[in-house]
């Protein structure tokens, strides 16, 4: 992190605040088939699966063009057969694109929707795939980005393996920050992307799979461009990518990547991301706003309050003030609640975060609002949904 910003801090879920040595390591352009950026192409790939404790052996991680959703849909599209069944849990706006995503291209799925506030669990998987044998894979979202939510892998994972089916991870929000182990989570695939807990810039995407399921993977693809075994089939081979790389972001994410190691891994972003939330939602609380979400399901990469009830709040001018002091906050993405959300990755630590609760108190002050407590039916409907 470096001591001086002069741009605002992105509370955001990605694209994030970065490093200023992962932008300055764009400064210079590669060639796309120059044994330079094969070298970096392969480092990467090497690195990201050190990340997930993959063994080279049976792993790959393959990097795709675009944000991602590019990715998801390609991996969707690359690892569940055109005769497959998807089994799609959903807990806000990522689980239905992914679902959206399946019936764009076509394929066959039915999908869990838990609405806003809960986590699908392991037994509800269970009975799902019980109900339907002609379901073949599992669709889950590690981190539902839309509320903050973090999800019960491990269960779900279990759940599927146990009911012979395979599992495709959307871990984008989560990989890099959570524990994501290849060695002990029964998985086939899993997307992330560039610009979220590794903390690089946006451009690109990597799947991590088993290589005998990127074999399987052949013909599957709905698309050329987002075919992750063809990609990885001509990486092999060329150790190039199949068509126009973004070289600067990947020199970037090749940076993050060092910086990721340097700061002890997953478990030390972890700590770091986990004291960012603790601030803040305990700033935030002291100053009256609310969490979406109970304690157990808050995660350490972004969190929902509710809008405050007062009249005088408007959410633009929130923004507004949050901006001129220094910070862009996000709007909520939830179905039913007016709500608005503070991420708590990037170069980030707890003084931003500490200064983010000052510039909420602050613009709050401005407006002329009194309470920041949500409405009344807000936290009826909380408590409705928790108590079910
Ligand atoms: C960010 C994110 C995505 C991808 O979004 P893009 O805007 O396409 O990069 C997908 N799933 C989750 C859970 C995310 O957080």
């Amino acid at each position: 992190m470096t001591a001086q910003q002069t741009d605002p801090w992105l509370l955001t879920p990605g694209p994030l605040t970065t490093d200023a040595r992962v932008r300055e390591a764009m400064l210079r352009d590669w060639g796309s088939w120059d044994s330079d950026f094969r070298a970096m192409t392969a480092e990467m790939r090497a690195r990201l699966l050190d990340v997930a404790h993959a063994d080279p052996a049976e792993w790959a991680s393959v990097p795709m063009q675009g944000s991602g959703s590019y990715c998801v849909e390609a991996m969707l599209g690359s690892f569940l057969p055109p005769d497959g069944k998807a089994l799609v849990l959903a807990n806000g706006a990522y689980g239905q694109r992914a679902a959206k995503t399946l019936a764009v291209m076509g394929r066959a799925h039915v999908v869990i929707d838990k609405g806003d506030y809960l986590p699908p669990r392991g037994e509800e998987v269970s009975a799902a795939l019980a109900a339907d044998p002609a379901i073949t894979h599992v669709v889950a979202i590690h981190c539902e980005t839309s509320s903050g939510i973090l999800n019960p892998l491990e269960e779900i994972a279990e759940a599927t393996a146990a009911a012979g089916r395979k599992l495709l991870i959307d871990s984008m929000s989560a990989f890099g920050a959570l524990p994501l182990d290849a060695r002990s989570l029964p998985f086939e695939a899993m997307v992330s992307s560039a610009n979220k807990c590794i903390e690089g810039v946006p451009g690109f995407g990597f799947v991590i799979a088993r290589k005998d399921a990127l074999e399987a993977a052949a013909g599957n693809a709905h698309s050329l461009s987002l075919d992750v075994h063809d990609q990885w089939a001509y990486m092999e081979k060329t150790g190039q990518w199949r068509f126009t790389p973004p070289t600067h972001s990947v020199a970037a994410f090749l940076k993050a990547l060092e910086l990721h190691a340097a700061e002890g891994g997953q478990p030390g972003r972890l700590a770091r991301y986990s004291r960012n939330r603790d601030v803040l939602v305990e700033g935030m609380r002291a100053a009256g706003f609310e969490t979406l979400l109970d304690d157990r399901w808050l995660s350490p990469i972004i969190v929902t309050f509710f809008t405050p009830a007062d009249p005088a709040f408007d959410f633009a001018r929130f923004y507004e003030g949050m901006k001129a002091r220094g910070f862009i906050i996000y709007p909520g993405k939830l179905t039913v609640v007016p709500s608005f959300r503070m991420g708590c990755i990037g170069a980030l630590n707890e003084s931003v975060m500490r200064a983010a609760v000052a510039a909420a108190t602050e613009t709050l002050t401005e407006m002329g609002v009194r309470s920041a407590a949500p409405p009344a039916s807000a936290l009826e409907e909380r408590r409705r949904h928790n108590a079910a």
